[in-house]
């Protein structure tokens, strides 16, 4: 008899999502003037396994923060299937999705105008406990549980968000994603909008939170570093398409593709002496609306090769276990 396997916690499948833009270009084929597009997502697939912390990386403009917005349903897909434990969540309108609203959380990059500014804390959170059905002293125990968890004093409760520094506000958004108990946590940017001096306190508190609470964590950041430090795994974006996958030692021992080892090149060193490769990068990131043919890198990597490099687009090939790369001259 086959065991039947587990469906991941979530599954993403060939996503998409396009904007329509107020501009028109010319199509390179045809060139026949037609309305532009943004193709923000493209064709991106991944699943995430439970209490796994999956990284997505890439400079700002490649797509890693739609794609969180797409898979919060906070804006709809264009295409691709989007499945949570198994059921399918892209096709649900909002109405069928608020069952399982809870169980997927998110937090922001800017905690000061992810609260509303008018409310005390307290109010905010008990409107969340309210919207997803919380029974009053079920709300006082998570409530209770989750600001020691976090550090924060009950008395900060009556303060608004302006009477908080960014560091202690964070905290509250980090509470607030947790009342609902949420299976999965959806962290874009968590501290990069913080002081240096307070994103190691919040990224210890996240850690601590994981382990305590059993999450599974989609972590979007633009800081390679950081995702070392957080993530089991990494997925590189650019232009809205996965560029290269892997567990992440060895993302960062063996990177393949050319614009992950710029990525990584250019990230800051973790110790004093550290040797680095420095990798150039030439160019601009082109505009979405124009997107350049074949591979989307080929007009800023230092290893393109004209004629098959800007015509033909990469396959998706798998060169290691785990390890998947979208690169022509990887392997050869
Ligand atoms: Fe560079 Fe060509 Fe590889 Fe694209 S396919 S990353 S242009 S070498």
């Amino acid at each position: 008899m086959t065991e039947e396997r587990e469906p991941a916690l979530l599954e993403a499948a060939g996503l998409v999502k396009r904007y329509a833009a107020k501009k028109r270009v010319r199509n390179p084929e045809n060139g026949k003037w037609e309305n532009a597009w943004v193709q923000a997502v493209d064709n991106v697939s991944f699943s995430l396994e439970e209490r796994e912390t999956l990284g997505i990386v890439g400079e700002s403009g490649c797509g890693k923060s739609t794609l969180a917005r797409c898979i919060m349903k906070l804006t709809p897909l264009s295409g691709g299937k989007l499945l949570f434990r198994g059921r399918e969540v892209s096709g649900m309108s909002q109405r069928e999705f608020r069952e399982l609203r809870p169980k997927i959380q998110m937090v922001f990059q800017n905690p000061y105008s992810s609260f509303n500014p008018k409310l005390t804390l307290g109010r905010s959170l008990k409107t969340v406990g309210k919207a997803v059905g919380i029974a009053p002293g079920e709300y006082r125990e998570r409530l209770g549980k989750l600001l020691e968890y976090t550090g924060l004093a009950e008395e900060m409760l009556e303060r608004h968000p302006g009477q908080l520094s960014g560091g202690q506000l964070q905290r509250f958004a980090l509470l607030r994603a947790l009342l609902p108990q949420p299976e999965l946590l959806v962290a874009d940017e968590p501290v990069s909008a913080l002081d240096v001096s307070v994103q190691a306190q919040i990224l210890g508190l996240l850690l601590d939170l994981r382990e305590r609470l059993a999450l599974t964590m989609l972590f979007i950041s633009h800081d390679l570093s950081v995702v070392r430090h957080v993530c089991g795994r990494v997925m590189v974006m650019y232009l809205g398409t996965v560029v290269e996958t892997a567990e992440t030692e060895e993302l960062f021992s063996h990177p393949l593709h050319p614009y992950t080892q710029a990525l990584i090149a250019a990230a800051p060193r973790e110790y004093p002496g550290q040797e680095k490769e420095r990798v150039l990068l030439g160019g601009e990131i082109p505009n979405a609306m124009e997107m350049p043919t074949g591979c989307r890198f080929h007009p800023r990597c230092p290893r393109c090769v004209p004629g098959m490099c800007d015509q033909v687009s990469p396959e998706w090939r798998e060169r290691g276990a785990g390890h998947f790369v979208a690169c022509h001259l990887v392997g050869e």
